[in-house]
């Protein structure tokens, strides 16, 4: 038997740019090209404009005294204003630090202080979300924080007027002294130890991934992306944005926030090839009740990623929309993020029951967690990545980067994998303690920590457990003071507000009594069996 251990090809070679640099060449190549339509704003931006605009806007962040390595934070939903300022400060080379905009207050004021961000741009408000008095209600805690700028306001407009006082010769200067192996992206994902932990990841890693997931796409030029994951991912400004821009290819933004009607109606309207989604997105598409009045045809291929994929549904993707060519890619923020990607040419039961072999200029390998060495293929293990997409670290954090990435550079995902003897890989479970709800992912830790704050609760702890629509949902076991009157709902309500929607537990269970080990350790798994038993929950096949 073969080791689990395998290297992609190298034929195409990576960038060795700057995303700035490879943004010029597109908007010098595809000018008249469409490259970005905003459906729900009106927007529509050519190439020329789109690299005009960016360009406008990189100025005025040099105008506004931001330097090279500087951070900016960006804490809004998809919108044309977010690809502006994603190119804009690739440009400039400030290091943009997304912000997921459902982060409620205790999360924000986390991420802006931890990354040491100057500036912070937002929408004033966002159907319930009001983003000022968020933020206002943090400000005391943010001292490094010396701007922030609302869009659609006199703010967003008299940023962009700063351009006026920066030269295109001093843009180009700072330009000059960019390096593809600077950082430029911090990516906040949820921690293991209560805290978000900043994924920094240079020009280098984010714009070869960007463009090896395209490439193994087949983008062209003639490709419209419908990019409905959210920008603040991965998933979005990456595979998504810098996909397409790498190829020419359009960016199409049904909404704001995913709307799985808004979704069909894009790919119609839009003539959309390729459609992008976690996948509790395809399953709400695929049960919207007017499915069948929407012409998908013109769709080709697409990506599911970001959780496990029902092979259930990755077939019905192909056969009610259309998508014969579409890939399951397995990555994860850390790597840029994809590290395994199925091929259009694959067989099906592959494409649909894997999730690919190792991407290009990617080296991955399963070990065994206890000792580290590599496992036979079809045996399981964690998996391991290292090359160009491994992120720089955690922001400001060495011992946590220490542990996820070991001395030899291999990033360690948590994930459990099997390889085959063709170097297709299953993704078979997990050994770090996360949950993923609707690609949303969450460390238990960090809810059990906030639950803690609740005076009335004496200990909570918090699983995932199985649910048709969101793949996993949260489940919280509270244990109440003595004397506590304690319900669900008074949980539910102590989270809204200050901890993210999709981190508050939709089940609540109150118990006065733990499943433990001998030795004491609470035993979660077997919390999950009575929790799936008394709720009536069943787990779904995934790839
Ligand atoms: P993120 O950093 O938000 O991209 O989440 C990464 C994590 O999502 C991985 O470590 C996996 O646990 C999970 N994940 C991503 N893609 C897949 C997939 N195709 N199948 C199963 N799990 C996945």
């Amino acid at each position: 038997m073969a080791l689990a251990h395998t290297s992609g090809p190298t034929d195409v070679p990576l960038l060795e740019e700057t995303i700035g640099e490879n943004l010029a060449r597109a908007v010098a190549t595809h000018g008249a090209r469409e490259a970005l339509v905003c459906r729900h704003q009106g927007v529509r931006l050519d190439y020329a404009q789109l690299g005009a605009a960016v360009e406008r806007l990189a100025r005025a962040l040099i105008g506004a005294g931001l330097r090279a390595g500087d951070r900016l934070g960006i804490w809004s939903p998809s919108r044309a204003e977010w690809v502006l300022v994603q190119y804009a400060t690739a440009r400039a080379g400030v290091i943009l630090v997304n912000v997921n905009p459902a982060y409620r207050t205790e999360e924000l004021a986390y991420a802006l202080r931890q990354s040491g961000c100057r500036m912070l741009i937002a929408p004033e408000r966002f159907r319930t979300s009001d983003y000022r008095a968020m933020l206002e209600a943090v400000t005391d805690q943010l001292p490094g924080l010396e701007r922030s700028v609302f869009l659609d306001t006199d703010d967003w407009t008299s940023l962009l007027d700063g351009a006026e006082r920066v030269s295109p010769e001093e843009l180009a200067e700072r330009e000059s002294g960019l390096r593809p192996d600077d950082p430029i992206n911090i990516q906040y994902t949820s921690g293991t130890t209560g805290f978000p932990k900043g994924a920094t990841l240079t020009h280098r890693n984010i714009l070869n991934n960007g463009f090896f997931t395209g490439e193994l796409c087949g983008y062209t030029p003639a490709d419209r992306i419908c990019v409905p994951v959210p920008f603040y991912h991965c998933f979005g400004m990456v595979m998504g944005n810098l996909g397409a821009t790498t190829h020419g290819a359009t960016i199409v933004v049904p909404d704001a926030a995913f709307d799985a009607r808004a979704v069909l109606e894009t790919v119609e309207a839009e003539r959309c090839t390729s459609l992008y989604g976690v996948p509790t997105m395809f399953i709400a598409e695929l049960a919207d009740p007017e499915f069948g009045r929407f012409d998908l045809r013109a769709l080709r291929t697409g990506i599911m990623a970001g959780a496990p994929c029902p092979v259930e549904t990755m077939k019905e993707v192909i056969e009610r929309m259309h998508m014969r060519e579409v890939a399951i890619c397995y990555g994860m923020t850390e790597t840029s993020p994809v590290s395994t990607q199925t091929a259009a040419g694959d067989p099906i039961e592959r494409r649909t029951s894997t999730v690919g072999r190792v991407h290009p200029h990617v080296e991955i390998r399963i070990v065994d967690p206890e000792t580290g060495a590599t496992v036979e293929r079809g045996q399981r293990g964690e998996f391991c990545t290292r090359g160009y997409s491994v992120m720089r670290g955690y922001w400001n954090d060495p011992e946590r980067t220490a542990e996820a990435i070991d001395a030899d550079g291999f990033m360690h995902t948590g994930d459990l994998a099997v390889m085959d003897e063709a170097g297709y890989v299953n993704i078979v479970g997990r050994i770090k303690d996360m949950i993923i709800r609707g690609g949303e992912n969450v460390y238990p830790r960090e809810i059990e920590e906030f639950l803690h704050q609740h005076p009335d609760v004496m200990q909570a702890q918090v699983i995932g457990v199985p649910d048709p629509r969101y793949g996993e949902e949260i489940m919280a076991w509270i244990e109440p003071r003595e004397g506590a009157e304690l319900d669900a709902e008074d949980i539910r309500a102590f989270c809204r507000g200050r901890i993210a929607h999709f981190k508050i537990p939709r089940h609540v269970r109150l118990t006065r009594e733990f499943p433990m080990t001998v030795t004491g350790k609470v035993q979660k798994f077997r919390m999950r069996e009575i929790s799936i038993a008394e709720l009536g929950l069943t787990e779904t096949e995934t790839a």
